[in-house]
């Protein structure tokens, strides 16, 4: 079967994993003090305060304990709803400001611009949220490459590594899953997106395989005429 769309992972795939925890996170944790305390009276940082004395149990905690509280979550790698949040606010404000600007390779900039000309139709699966990935490529390192994708998936699709996901993903753009190419890194995810019909190419940027699928190291190579 021809291909006629595109599913890409970001982390490892189209971006540097390190751009993630070398850059991201490190921002996040220096500047959500400062964003936090500016943006206190806001409705929508005020109700994340509020959720994260709820979620901690600490009904009475001030401004000061509430950050205290937050970037302990951080350093424990919480995967807590308010610091998610609050995570995404202050990226926001980062790369509004020019401050961040979202990692992709080159290889993947120049192929995703190729296939969007050759009508392919671009898509995103990643477990940021939606504005994290849109803000990652609104604000890139090669300019706004928003234009080229036509839809984005994160974990409210379900988790990256079950089947059931891709097949809810094949029937939001609607075209048979043997239609739509699954780009990614981890091999559990690859299987997933197999095990829903589609095809696969594994990404190894620092070289090797992943078993069971084709593997390449760059965007440049992959050969979209041989499906
Ligand atoms: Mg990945």
């Amino acid at each position: 079967m021809p291909i006629r769309a595109i599913l890409t992972d970001i982390e490892g795939t189209t971006s540097a994993v390190s751009f993630v925890f070398e850059v991201l996170f490190p921002y996040a944790f220096e500047n959500l003090p400062q964003f936090v305390i500016e943006h206190a009276q806001e409705p929508a940082v005020a109700a994340q305060l509020d959720a994260v004395r709820a979620e901690s149990g600490e009904a009475g905690a001030d401004l000061i304990r509430g950050i205290e509280i937050l970037l302990q979550w951080i350093v424990e790698d919480r995967k807590a709803t308010p610091l998610k949040a609050l995570q995404g606010m202050v990226w926001q404000q980062g790369y509004e400001a020019g401050l961040l600007k979202g990692h992709v390779y080159p290889d993947a900039v120049e192929a995703l611009r190729r296939w969007h000309e050759e009508g392919y139709a671009l898509y995103v699966y990643s477990s940021g949220s939606v504005q994290a990935q849109q803000l990652l490529f609104g604000c890139s390192v090669a300019g706004d490459l928003r234009s080229l994708f036509d839809g984005y998936f994160d974990t409210t699709s379900g988790p990256k590594r079950e089947a059931r996901s891709y097949l809810n993903i094949a029937d939001a753009i609607g075209v048979p899953g043997d239609e739509i190419l699954f780009l990614s890194d981890v091999v559990e995810e690859l299987d997933a997106a197999q095990q829903a019909g589609m095809q696969t190419i594994g990404l190894a940027r620092e070289g090797g395989r992943l078993v069971g699928h084709d593997t390449v190291a760059s965007f440049a190579v992959i050969d979209l005429g041989r499906f």
